[in-house]
């Protein structure tokens, strides 16, 4: 009888971002994807969010190597980091694996690993790993799903995918070898990009940008163009280029990310410019605006990012005004639609026009939407069905969807992060679970826990008041103090009165103790000082009580 084969979700399931799993067959394990997540306004200083790698480190190793199926950075951002602890293998298309590669060059850990690029409908054995790779269409180039044959049977990952019919490379998602496993082995469990699963209908084709994008360039004739869009959507900038070359303009990119995958991009042939048509971003000034098209990153509204600079007016390279016309070509990833709403008013105040999603269609999704997930669904006919890559209401939503097709309810499986699954001769059964929460990366050490944030958040939200007081160690008395110093309380030059009485009702607390017991003290001062604040103004800074002996 075959062993047991199992799954274990590491991240992706209840957040988008952060996709992670673990195939465990004959002992030996296999990762399918190593993404990261960015914060959302509730992790004040927070840079990245990661897997917990607890699982992966303390089985270091057994770990065989890593499948990549695209090369987003919610899929490939965080293997800087779990290359550090540990070594294995990359499998991926070469751009995928080209795009993972400058993260990890950065981290200067290329010798940590290595890069074995596969091509589309390839079978590999990886260790005891048989891996098909099978061509899907996404926003990124050259993305995967990944078949695994298993001695319990296929173990099929959709990765990321949409069904587009005239994907602007002529790759399409091929459905057809997807149903030829279906007959031929059977799928046995399906992982599925549950994205879109709350949308009906389809996702529009890529190519129908292309019209859209055209037509801005049609009804600006003397503008200058500026396009954002993700820095990794290869198809999107050679769309974008084609529109402009085509209205007699030469293009420039903005932003190190967009410079970077547009020259591997160029290098690999996925991406067909003429080099007449390329100029550097500081040679745009010499020429009229309605001859110049401007790439930028910052379609998220990054702080930092070239756009962002743009609307605030301090971009060293570029200045926008009446005479641009900015297009973005992207949609707000959850969460991020505070800054991207406040870059769109940042360049209207500087006169630009702009043209968003809202109001033309100049950015498509690069996931499936229901009735595409109904129709690989069908396809496939998987025996069991797990949702992945998305947050718990778009795994609900696709787990209904599968249910309307006629699956079974235990055929289809709730997962969630840490939960570990074994797909055995007589089925299927969660099986345990691992650490998987969020692991919040600030700088470059992956160490920022629950506590810290609580208390990042307390400081950002009320402030803190500090006490500082000196007693006698042998009789208790208040020697000197109590300081009562504060930031983000109140305005302390302006304040004296009420730090006046916030000292006295400290001392007076303190003084009333019958204990030498520094300890004791600090609790009292904490305690009285917590009270007055609360008491005066209804605030809750961080009280930090500092009791000093001599
Ligand atoms: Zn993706
Ligand atoms: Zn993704």
């Amino acid at each position: 009888m075959p062993k047991p084969v199992r799954v274990i979700f590491l991240g992706g399931l209840g957040e988008i971002g952060r996709n992670c799993a673990v195939i465990e067959v004959d002992n030996r394990l296999l990762i399918i994807d190593c993404g990261l997540m960015f914060p959302d306004m509730d992790m004040p200083g927070v840079d990245l969010v990661l897997p917990d790698f607890t699982f992966l480190r303390e089985n270091a190793d057994r770990v065989e190597a890593c499948v990549l199926t695209h090369g987003h950075e919610d899929h490939v951002g965080a293997l800087s980091f779990l290359l550090r602890d540990l070594k294995f293998p990359l499998y991926g298309s070469a751009l995928t694996l080209g795009m993972a590669r400058n993260r990890i060059d950065e981290a200067g850990l290329i010798n940590r690993t290595s890069f074995n690029p596969v091509v589309d409908g390839e079978r590999r054995m990886i260790g005891p790993f048989d891996v098909e790779f099978i061509p899907v269409t996404h926003s990124v180039p050259h993305a995967f799903a990944i078949a695994i044959h298993t001695p319990q049977g296929v173990i099929f990952h959709t990765g990321d995918w949409k069904l587009d019919l005239t994907p602007v490379d002529g790759r399409t998602t091929d459905i057809a070898r997807i149903g030829a496993i279906a007959s031929g082995d059977g799928i046995r469990l399906m992982l599925g990009d549950s994205t879109n699963a709350e949308e009906a209908g389809h996702t529009i084709s890529e190519s129908a940008i292309g019209e859209t994008l055209r037509d801005q360039f049609r009804d600006h004739p003397e503008k200058r163009v500026v396009v954002t869009c993700f820095a990794s959507h290869i198809h999107r900038i050679q769309q974008v280029m084609d529109a402009a070359i085509g209205h007699g303009r030469t293009v420039a990119t903005l932003g190190r990310s967009m410079g970077k995958n547009v020259a591997l991009a160029r290098s690999m042939g996925l991406l067909n410019v003429p080099d007449a048509s390329v100029i550097d971003i500081d040679d745009v000034g010499d020429l009229a605006p309605e001859k110049v098209c401007v790439i930028s990153t910052g379609s998220q509204g990054e702080p930092m990012s070239a756009l962002a600079l743009m609307a605030a007016g301090e971009n060293k390279r570029i200045k926008v005004g009446e005479g641009d016309v900015v297009i973005m070509s992207s949609h707000a990833i959850p969460g991020n639609e505070g800054p991207v709403g406040k870059v769109i008013d940042g360049l209207h105040r500087l006169g630009c026009e702009v043209v968003h999603s809202g109001i033309a269609q100049v950015h498509v999704s690069g996931h499936a939407k229901g009735e595409e997930l109904k129709t690989l669904l069908t396809l496939a006919r998987p025996e069991f069905f797990i949702p992945v890559h998305g947050e718990f209401r778009h795994l609900t939503h696709h787990a209904r969807l599968a249910k309307t097709l006629g699956m079974s309810d235990n055929h289809v499986l709730l997962c969630e992060d840490g939960d570990v699954i074994e797909l055995h001769d007589k089925g299927i059964d969660f099986a345990d679970t691992v650490p998987a929460g969020y692991l919040y990366v600030d700088g470059i050490v992956g160490d920022v826990g629950q506590f810290v944030l609580r208390d990042r958040k307390v400081l950002a939200e009320e402030g803190v008041v500090i006490v500082v007081v000196t007693i006698d160690s042998k009789t208790g008395d208040v020697v000197s103090g109590p300081e009562v110093i504060t930031r983000g309380w109140v305005y302390a030059p302006e304040a004296e009165d009420l730090l006046d009485e916030a000292r006295e009702a400290v001392r007076v607390a303190v003084s009333g103790v019958a204990s030498t017991d520094a300890d004791t003290l600090r609790k009292t001062a904490r305690s009285a000082l917590g009270k007055f604040v609360n008491e005066r103004t209804r605030r809750r800074p961080m009280i930090v009580p500092i009791v000093m002996e001599v």
